[in-house]
């Protein structure tokens, strides 16, 4: 933590980038007393100009939360109950008790023996951005999971086909679009996911006020739905039936206008028989949409002057999450709409890797497998679906040892109630996390990094998933002890190489300043060329391990000071003169620099497309007879996944985790609004309080994710009166879809009963 500002505890008022959610919000924060007063959006931030969601002035709360782990913890026993009893000790001593577990499994079991699961906080949290690579790195097992997979995979999968890189996702620019096409998003609730734009809905707004349209495809007449021109209600899943019948219209009514990008695709000419059998009418029979509705949609996108045809989590965790997202980006490509203001683009973040040109390469996954039921690595991690059984089987390199970093995977992964006893039978846990909750409560040690408001912030990846391209840094508001995330990590990453538990986390932050700027150096023409990586260091930010990786990223960046090179170039301390920000201006064009495939091409049937089209065939025909209730998710605007539910502010008022059922449903099934109903699945089933509304289409019903706080050993006090129930423990692990590996949390077929 040496050379940080030093922040003090007198009056003042800082400026600080909300770490919450993607959205990146400003925030003005004012201390009074050494504690923090109060929280409003900064109206000088470069990008969110003052917006602000009731999330964000909870930082207040979340950083005094008693039930917040100050210490760490190491589990010492159990009580009479069955619930853990955990002591808290010191630092040394619980990096001490780390190392002799690791050590004992990896000698008694092997290094696949132990695994990792990384939650989503990971990539808000900029020294786990940093520095969890390297421990991953050093700890040498293939039996890595993140919240990917349960999340956002297909995103990466369909940009690795198309473009070479599972990093390069386009995103919708929508402050310039004439048509924003939303399907299974709601970002009035969510703020916005793999699209960085604080003030999404004040943007939606903007787009019809200039005489744009919106348009929202949804199982749930959410509030983004409410505030569009058009709503259509679609059956979960089935987007990609939907988007197929866009691409077969488009391809027989000749409206195919790829635009500059022509140049660069490969397979359209296939297009046409892969999706011949896709008519609007066989896709109204599996969507619910009619088939005019269908074919005026895909008039309307093509028709556009621009269009931002953009999905989400609707789109991404369903059996054919990766068919969806590949086919969303094919009808951008179509419509002349992909890399173009208007349409789907690419960021430009100021922390990327310039790089000379590279021969490309094709895109590869599976290159191992799950253990058990052998399903395929992808992006380097299998699927979080796949843990309870990497855990429970017996067998070869079955997993005895896991560490949880910032996840609760109990309640937000697939089938909850065999996760949680997967958790219960592993030789020895280790978890970073600020909560000693549903998950964590197996542990043998949990190591508690600092509130939000006590480490310094830049948001490494939304600044590459945003609507424009933007820069800011946050320094600390507050002083801490504990070890930052990237202490954390680092102290790790040397355990994990067998150095033991003394070593000085130092060493781990040197080295990877040594690699990151050695390679910008060794690269002839760039603007480092030939200069010496110890001048370079020297010259770095005051600040933590992971301030100074980031300095170095910004400085070596596209738009960086390349250390005195471009003497008006980013870096932290040009960031530190502007505390609100530094806009990089609206997004440009990028193909076919960004391309990283072969010969630069966009090869549209890269993947195992053809035969996911025709598996879809299949699987949409047996939908569409089935007759079975779909269970879908929900979010709502003072939630997000698990983790923020100890907050009274967030949770307070009218019981959220209810099960939405539409007013037809609810009467063939015999239940009223306030009722309990049972909801079964194939692997589980809970107990739910009905809310019967118009909100959910008829043959869908939905229930939040995230909740379930109610099991004995966790510490979550405001959470444990709030419990809700854990939808996930519905979720079916045989129900993934298999190019990205990520679970169907929607779509589940479930049946219901009065309770
Ligand atoms: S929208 Fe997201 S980033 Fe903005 S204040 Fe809310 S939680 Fe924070």
């Amino acid at each position: 933590m040496g050379g940080m500002t030093e922040p003090s505890t007198t009056d003042r008022t800082v400026f600080r980038t909300c770490p919450l959610c993607e959205a990146t919000c400003g925030l003005q924060i004012e201390i009074r007393d050494g504690a923090v007063k109060r929280i409003r959006g900064d109206r000088d931030d470069v990008f969110s100009s003052g917006f602000i969601c009731p999330k964000g002035s909870t930082l207040k709360q979340l950083h005094e939360d008693p039930d917040r782990l100050r210490k760490p913890l190491v589990r010492r026993g159990f009580d009479d109950d069955g619930a853990p009893v955990f002591e808290e000790v010191d630092w040394d001593e619980a990096f001490r008790v780390v190392d002799e577990k690791l050590a004992a499994v990896r000698e008694q079991h092997g290094v696949e023996s132990v695994g990792v699961f990384l939650g989503n906080p990971n990539v808000h949290i900029l020294g786990a951005s940093t520095h969890t690579r390297g421990f991953l790195k050093a700890l040498g097992s293939r039996s890595r999971f993140s919240a990917s997979t349960v999340d956002q995979m297909p995103r990466h999968v369909a940009s690795g086909y198309l473009y070479g890189s599972g990093a390069s996702m386009p995103v919708p620019d929508m402050d310039r679009t004439d048509l924003f096409v939303l399907l299974g998003a709601n970002p009035f609730a969510s703020n916005g996911s793999i699209c960085t734009a604080p003030g999404f809905p004040d943007r939606i707004d903007a787009v019809r006020e200039r005489g744009g349209r919106v348009i929202v495809i949804d199982p749930r007449r959410t509030r983004t739905a409410d505030a569009a021109d058009l709503y259509l209600p679609i059956r979960p899943g089935t987007d990609a039936a939907l988007l197929a019948a866009v691409v077969h219209h488009l391809i027989g009514t000749d409206q195919v206008s790829m635009g500059r990008v022509a140049a660069q695709v490969d397979g359209s000419e296939t297009l046409a028989d892969a999706v011949e059998h896709f008519s609007p009418e066989w896709a109204a029979e599996v969507t619910g949409i009619e088939a005019d509705q269908i074919r005026a949609l895909a008039d309307e996108i093509a028709a556009a002057d621009s269009a931002a045809v953009y999905g989400r989590i609707g789109t991404t965790t369903v059996e054919f999450g990766t068919l969806t997202t590949w086919l969303l980006d094919v009808v951008a490509i179509l419509t002349g709409n992909l890399d173009e203001p208007g349409g789907m683009m690419f960021p430009r973040a100021a922390t990327e890797r310039v790089r000379p040109p590279r021969p490309g390469r094709q895109y590869r996954v599976g290159r191992w497998a799950s253990r058990v039921r052998g399903r395929p690595e992808v992006q380097g991690e299998l699927p979080a679906a796949d843990m309870p059984d990497e855990m429970l089987e017996p067998g070869e390199g079955r997993l005895r040892m896991m560490f949880t970093c910032a996840g609760n995977p109990v309640l937000s992964c697939p089938d909850g109630d065999r996760m949680d006893e997967a958790f219960a039978s592993l030789d020895a846990m280790v978890s970073v996390d600020i909560y000693l909750n549903e998950t964590t409560r197996h542990a043998d040690v949990i190591l508690p990094p600092p509130s939000a408001l006590e480490k310094s912030h830049y948001d490494i990846s939304f600044y590459g998933l945003s609507i424009r391209n933007i820069s800011n840094y946050s320094d600390p508001v507050f002083a801490s002890d504990a070890m930052t995330e990237e202490d954390i990590y680092a102290k790790l990453t040397i355990i994990a190489l067998g150095m033991g538990a003394d070593a000085d986390p130092a060493l781990v932050h040197d080295q990877m300043l040594r690699e990151l700027l050695g390679a910008e150096v060794a690269v002839d023409g760039s603007p480092t060329a030939d200069r010496r990586v110890e001048d370079l260091i020297d010259q770095l930010a005051d600040g933590s391990g992971s301030v100074r990786v980031v300095d170095a990223m910004l400085r070596t960046g596209p738009y960086g000071d390349q250390f005195g090179a471009n003497p008006d170039g980013l870096s932290v301390e040009k960031l530190r003169e502007n505390p609100h920000g530094i806009d990089l201006g609206a997004l440009v064009p990028r193909v076919p620099a960004i391309l990283n495939t072969v010969e630069d091409r966009i090869d549209l049937f890269a993947g195992p497309f053809i035969e996911e089209l025709a598996r879809l065939d299949a699987r949409a025909t047996e939908w569409a007879m089935d007759g079975r209730l779909r269970l879908v998710g929900r979010r709502h605007l003072r939630s997000n996944n698990s983790w923020m539910h100890n907050l009274e502010v967030l949770v307070k008022g009218k019981a959220r985790c209810t099960l939405q059922v539409n007013p037809s449903d609810a009467a063939e099934l015999g239940i009223t609004d306030g009722v309990d109903a049972v909801v079964r699945s194939r692997v589980g089933q809970v107990v739910a309080p009905v809310e019967v509304t118009e909100s959910v289409m008829a043959g869908v019903v939905s229930l939040p994710h995230g909740w379930g706080h109610d099991l004995a050993g966790a510490k979550m006090g405001v959470a444990r009166r709030h419990a809700g129930v854990n939808s996930n423990i519905l979720t079916d692990p045989n129900l993934i879809d298999p190019l990205s590996g990520t679970a169907a949390l929607n779509a589940i077929p479930v049946e219901i009963v009065p309770a």
